[in-house]
């Protein structure tokens, strides 16, 4: 998407804010915000986690690594990444131990 200074009609460039992306002006002041809606309406709510979590579907092809059950101590688990909060933070991890079939997030 080009878009153009609407006071000089100079080529704007792009700048990752903390709250949102702006268009900026390079030869004036001219700064236009960007508000981030869609990405917020993708996280899954906690009650949709749950669900997802149990759900047999999700784990069906999904890796296993050395994990450490918290309730039976079982060291193999499958895993997975999903994006839970902002696009900034880290991706949350799920667990589902091998031995007994808990499920837990890291
Ligand atoms: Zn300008
Ligand atoms: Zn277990």
């Amino acid at each position: 998407m080009l878009l153009f200074c609407p006071t000089c009609a100079n080529l704007l460039v792009i700048k990752q804010g903390f709250e949102a992306n702006r268009f900026m002006c390079n030869s004036c002041p001219y700064v236009h915000n960007i508000r981030r809606k869609m990405v917020a309406k993708t996280y899954p709510k906690p009650k949709a986690l749950d669900d997802i979590l149990g759900s047999s579907e999700v784990w069906e092809n999904v890796d296993n690594t050395e994990a450490t059950c918290p309730k039976c101590s079982h060291t193999r688990a499958a895993f997975f990444q999903m994006q839970t909060r902002s696009a900034d933070e880290p991706m949350t991890i799920f667990y589902k131990c091998l031995g007994c079939g808990n499920t837990w997030r890291d």
